[in-house]
């Protein structure tokens, strides 16, 4: 993909960079791929309702999309409630331009 990426746009040279320009106007068939799947849960409940959004009540997070565990009372974010896809490492590090040119850089 990243090579393909950079035949649409030769004049960038920094890859992030060139990524981010070439995704735009590559076509869907050389950006995507499609695949049958059979999903484990109502296509419903994956997308929710719009508008749907709640606080929860340890960390005070916004929970959207109907994500909140409700633990007796409690209205709880999946980290709160133990069930977090991630976990924190370090400080939180601010997004910007030039350091996402660094890490393209250097990967
Ligand atoms: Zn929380």
């Amino acid at each position: 993909m990243h090579q393909r990426a950079y035949a649409y746009v030769p004049e960038v040279h920094r890859r992030y960079f060139a990524q981010l320009k070439a995704y735009q106007i590559m076509p869907d068939s050389e950006l995507l791929t499609i695949r049958e799947v059979c999903l484990n849960m109502p296509v419903g409940e994956i997308i929710s309702r719009a508008g749907v959004r709640v606080n929860c009540a340890v960390c005070g997070e916004e929970i959207i999309n109907e994500r909140e565990m409700i633990s007796g009372e409690t209205i709880l974010c999946r980290s709160c409630a133990g069930q977090s896809y991630y976990q924190a490492m370090g400080q939180f590090v601010p997004i910007y331009a030039d350091h996402c040119a660094v890490e393209a850089v250097e990967r």
